[in-house]
């Protein structure tokens, strides 16, 4: 059997009915980049919009048209990354929201909208402090001007102000909030407001109420990965669980058939995985095969649940993760397509 990521329908939605009730009146945009954290672009898309979602987030159009395909013409879809013009024209042939960060890709937009005679649905993004893309603030009055005059020639709807935070600490947050807040009062003296005001993503939004706008783009909790030194959240549990199954017993261990090619870094040796018999030490992790202590009984062909929920003593991504210091979606991304998504409920 190859490995399985197996995806826990009931988990997804529950998860995201806990965060949407935590940011309500704040709309839930679901981002779904990395093909949905490693899980699945289809699954998550078809699954949320069961679950009434009305935003997601895509990072770029290629994900956002594929998004569309999925959840048909009633949702919106915000994509931010910095696209070329052929990109540009399948997203305004297809509806979908863009983030634009720079004044050079703002009139790209208006240029392609002019020539294809559509009209583009842009969120001005206002550079907060993080120097990730973004209007400097010196630059947000011409630029929203620029944006107004596209938008008076109906070339463009100003649809939305947007910011990205560090969700590092409290205090930079909060200057970044003010400096967002600044941003939209600008935009707002300049013509209406625009529907989707949004600055914060898993952290900042399930924490910090205060700074949520009314969209917030979450992507990390609804997929049940908590944040990297930070605790459990309420009424949120891991929707996938990675498992191998044994291929060999041989002095009290068990080899799994799955390795670093696999996508499993090779640092994680010494995590506790999920066996029959709870929870055990993951030996040693070769490219193709691994090898955890073993338990009475071992026997070929049970399974090992490598991260997931806890119900075989396994630990989640974000506990492996902080093993080697980095953070629970990066474990569940790396893995590779040889690892077969199974939709288990
Ligand atoms: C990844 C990302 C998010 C979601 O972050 P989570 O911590 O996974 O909720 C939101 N906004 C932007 C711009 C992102 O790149």
């Amino acid at each position: 059997m190859r490995p399985e990521l197996r995806l826990s329908s009931s988990a997804f939605r529950a998860n995201v009915e806990a965060v949407r009730s935590r940011v309500a009146p704040s709309a839930l945009m679901l981002v779904l980049k990395d093909d949905a954290y490693g899980h699945g672009l289809s699954w998550a898309v078809e699954t949320a919009v069961e679950a009434g979602i009305g935003w997601f987030g895509s990072y770029d159009i290629r994900s956002g048209i594929a998004t569309r395909r999925v959840a048909g013409g009633d949702v919106r879809i915000f994509a931010w990354a910095t696209s070329s013009d052929e990109e540009i024209d399948d997203a305004l042939l297809q509806d979908i929201d863009l983030g634009v960060g720079t004044i050079d890709y703002l009139r790209r937009i208006v240029s392609r909208a002019e020539a294809l005679g559509a009209r583009a649905r842009v969120h001005l993004k206002i550079d907060t402090g993080l120097h990730r893309n973004g209007v400097l603030p010196e630059d947000w009055e011409s630029a929203v001007a620029e944006a107004r005059r596209a938008e008076r020639s109906g070339l463009l709807v100003l649809d939305g102000v947007w910011s990205h935070i560090a969700e590092a600490s409290d205090a930079d947050d909060d200057i970044a909030q003010a400096a967002f807040l600044d941003a939209v009062r600008i935009v707002g003296e300049s013509g209406p407001m625009p529907d989707a005001l949004h600055l914060t993503a898993s952290a900042a939004s399930w924490w910090r109420p205060e700074l949520r706008g009314n969209v917030s783009r979450i992507g990390a909790f609804c997929y049940g990965i908590r944040s990297a030194d930070g605790p459990e959240i309420e009424g949120v549990r891991p929707v996938a669980t990675l498992v191998a199954e044994v291929t060999e017993i041989a002095d009290g261990d068990a080899t799994i058939d799955m390795g670093s090619f696999d996508g499993l870094p090779s640092t994680l040796s010494g995590a506790h995985v999920g066996t029959p018999d709870g929870a055990r030490v993951l030996r040693s992790i070769g490219p193709t095969t691994s090898v955890v202590h073993g338990w009475p009984g071992a026997r070929i062909g049970d399974e090992v649940a490598l991260f997931g929920p806890g119900d075989r003593g396994e630990t989640s991504a974000t506990t492996l993760a902080e093993r080697i210091d980095t953070v629970g979606e990066e474990i569940l991304t790396r893995l590779t397509p040889r690892v077969r998504r199974v939709v288990v409920d």
